[in-house]
């Protein structure tokens, strides 16, 4: 039988670590601000940023919200951004993605201060991970790093296969397992013998965005499975791994939901409370 990574209970773990030191920090006279901005009212995105303020809530950072028209501009978008990025009192800001079509969203990415993308999208931020040095991580990968951690998986030496190679999940996520000293293979849509290479994974994360595609004939035995997907079927949720297939081959594996899910925003309240140490050098 496999292990199976309780998402929930370590994302519960990491925000409650955070809400001690985000108290610490207050009784200092320091107070966390994480500015989020949602433009139109696509009813996922509010899904999301509802729940990303009861998580800023329940760990005591101060959140201030910003709800624009569907129909606000692109630049009207960057000049708060900007006023954003030039408030002290600012530590983290939030574009919830996507943003409306007549919105570019790369130049919104660009407009957000490095120095507060808690988002870790910025080019700066990819690129600072890319070469080892400090500076915010995506969140969705780093919470798989930290779910892996905290189930004592070592990663070190092994073969970890990614499949999938988004801005977002799959590259952040080859870099981030390159940095753990893993072996890192990425596939994707044009990787030729897909299951060739996925049954080499000692770890095999699965970012493909197609519902229950992984089945066991792509995993190895006694492999540890990361399945990233999300998809509302009819039947209910579930990711881009086939659970019930996969899971007596694996040796632990996530579940969908209660995997990778939780930890992102557990991550992203990590940044926003570790925006000072991230940006040590800024501040000295
Ligand atoms: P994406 O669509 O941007 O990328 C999918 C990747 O899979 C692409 O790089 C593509 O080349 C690859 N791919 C597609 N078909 C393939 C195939 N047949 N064989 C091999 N590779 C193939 O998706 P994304 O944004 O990286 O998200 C992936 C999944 O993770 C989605 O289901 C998404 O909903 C989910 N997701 C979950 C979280 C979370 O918090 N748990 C966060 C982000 C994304």
């Amino acid at each position: 039988m496999a292990k199976i990574i309780d998402g929930k209970k370590i994302s519960a773990q990491i925000k409650d670590e955070l809400k001690e030191e985000v108290a610490k920090l207050k009784e200092e006279g320091t107070e966390i601000t994480l500015a989020v901005i949602q433009v139109g009212n696509d009813p996922a995105s509010t899904v999301y940023v509802r729940n990303k303020k009861k998580a800023c809530e329940y760990i005591g950072i101060r959140s201030v919200s910003y709800e624009l028209e569907e129909s606000t501009t692109e630049e009207e978008l960057i000049e708060l951004i900007e006023e954003l990025n030039n408030r002290d009192d600012v530590n983290g800001i939030l574009v919830q993605l996507p943003v409306p079509k007549h919105i570019n969203e790369d130049a919104v990415i660009k407009a957000i201060s490095p120095l507060k993308d808690v988002d870790g999208f910025h080019p700066q931020s990819v690129g600072a991970l890319s070469i080892g040095q400090k500076g915010y991580v995506s969140c969705t990968p780093a919470g798989i790093i930290q779910l892996l951690k905290r189930s004592d998986i070592d990663i070190e030496g092994k073969e970890c296969v990614i499949i999938g190679r988004s801005n977002i999940v799959g590259k952040p996520m080859a870099l981030l397992m390159l940095r753990e000293n893993a072996t890192v293979t990425i596939c994707h849509s044009r990787t030729k013998d897909l299951k060739e290479v996925t049954k080499r994974a000692d770890i095999l994360i699965a970012a493909v965005g197609k519902p229950k595609m992984i089945t066991k004939d792509y995993v190895k035995e006694g492999a540890v499975v990361i399945d990233v997907g999300i998809h509302r079927l009819e039947e209910g949720l579930c990711g881009d791994v086939d659970f019930d297939d996969v899971e007596p081959v694996c040796s632990a594996i996530t579940p969908v939901p209660g995997g990778v899910g939780p930890m992102t925003i557990a991550m992203l309240m990590y940044n926003c409370v570790n925006s000072r140490k991230i940006n040590e050098t800024e501040l000295k």
